[in-house]
């Protein structure tokens, strides 16, 4: 199983001397398993170069799994040209939106309204489907298998479990470890303790024997106090949750837009100085980079 990371950047998409290090796309990742065609992990702006480096081999046949449809997960689809030629399928998978009662093909078209960009979905000549999952439910795409999980985010998100030839990955979207919302002396305190710990307990079991984790860790420990409840993890917090599933290898993405090359080598460094060797190899994912697992 190989993955390649094709946008690595949380929240917007930041091109410039200060990114070519680590990339400036946002979230997308690809995953290749066999002779079938990638399973694709959001559609941030990084989608876009994964399309033209598919367009050299065409017919592409695609499964998309979205964590959510935020614009840094969704924004690159427009412009991922199999979409544009007939004889490609793309296969979509995600959420259902349960506030706005919106599914996920009503979603992703109001981004290609005329308001705000020129070409609208109908005229895109690919075979298009899409399909909003349960947890647990899993898809089938080649000889890999793909099953979300509810993750901690702002809106309903999932992460997701790839599985091909006995290798595994997963990638949390964009997830922030539960917390309790209540005081201590609230009266639902004990309560909702009992229900993030459950949960937290189910994440870690669900994780349990993957091989790579590819995890939302957008902020310093020193950062994070100040943003929880954004919807995001500390990178302190994914390595604690690569340690306590006994996962080996972590792969921290989603990075801070305002973190350019220098900074980021040095918070590594320092995370690695401090977490490294425990039990878990820890790395930024790096736009561009593809790895075997
Ligand atoms: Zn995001
Ligand atoms: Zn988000």
């Amino acid at each position: 199983m190989q993955l390649t990371f094709w946008g690595v950047r949380g929240s917007i998409a930041v091109p410039g001397p200060d990114t070519v290090l680590f990339g400036g796309n946002t979230t997308c990742l690809e995953i290749r398993c066999g002779e079938s065609g990638p399973v694709v992990l959001d559609a941030g702006t990084g989608i876009r170069g994964l399309g033209l480096a598919l367009a050299r081999s065409m017919p592409v046949d695609c499964a998309l799994f979205l964590s959510h449809t935020h614009w840094d997960h969704i924004q690159g689809l427009p412009f991922f040209t199999p979409l544009f030629v007939p004889g490609n399928t793309l296969s979509i998978h995600g959420t259902f939106d349960p506030v706005a009662m919106k599914d996920l093909r009503s979603v992703l078209d109001a981004q290609m309204d005329y308001a705000y960009f020129p070409v609208r979905s109908a005229e895109l000549k690919a075979e298009i489907r899409c399909e909003s999952l349960a947890e647990g439910q899993s898809v089938t795409h080649g000889e890999a298998r793909i099953t979300p999980f509810l993750v901690n985010h702002t809106v309903i998100t999932f992460g997701y479990k790839v599985q091909c030839r006995g290798k595994s990955v997963f990638f949390t979207g964009d997830h922030e470890q539960w917390t309790n919302i209540y005081e201590h002396d609230e009266p639902y305190f004990d309560e909702f303790q009992t229900i993030i710990e459950e949960k937290q307990a189910e994440l870690v079991d669900f994780l349990r024997g993957v091989d790579v984790l590819v995890a939302d860790g957008q902020y310093t420990r020193e950062e994070y106090p100040a943003k929880a409840g954004w919807g995001h993890s500390s990178m302190d917090l994914c390595v604690d949750l690569a340690l306590s599933a006994g996962i080996e290898r972590l792969y921290i993405t989603h990075h801070e837009p305002t973190r350019g090359d220098e900074a980021m080598s040095a918070v590594l460094d320092e995370l690695r100085d401090r977490r490294g060797g425990a039990g878990v190899d820890i790395d930024l994912a790096r736009e561009g980079v593809t790895v075997d697992v």
